[in-house]
């Protein structure tokens, strides 16, 4: 049986057309995933910024361990503190404008001298 070349041509096309639906549709889907995601990332995101602010008001042990280290405060939170370590271990609450005065790393030692100093003589000065 001969097939001509319009129907040819017209099962190509139809072929075609379903295939180019399901890309289609698979954008969509795709794109649907995506919006998902990021709809979970934005709530995650708030839930963590909302879980850390809450932390650092009502429990600085909690908002310590924030970082790598596992870390017990020697003092507790204040407004406009920032936890500092002295080591890996201890955290000391200063305010954020002596932290932020001498640049320092636990992890490389730099500057922790000079800070620990400020961040003692605050504590003590502060009992
Ligand atoms: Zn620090």
């Amino acid at each position: 049986m001969e097939i001509s070349f319009d129907e040819y041509k017209n099962a190509f096309e139809q072929i075609a057309e379903r295939r180019k639906k399901i890309y289609q549709e698979y954008d969509n889907l795709l794109a649907e995933r995506r919006d998902e995601q990021e709809r979970l990332d934005n709530r995650r995101d708030e839930i963590r910024s909302y879980t850390t602010r809450y932390a650092n008001v009502h429990h600085p042990l909690i908002s310590s361990h924030r970082d790598d280290f596992e870390s017990a405060p020697y003092n507790l939170y204040f407004d406009g503190s920032e936890a500092h370590h002295v080591d890996e271990r201890h955290v000391v609450y200063i305010p954020r404008k002596m932290h932020h005065s001498v640049r320092h790393s636990l992890k490389t030692g730099e500057g922790m001298n000079e800070i620990n100093k400020l961040a003692f003589d605050y504590l003590f000065n502060s009992l």
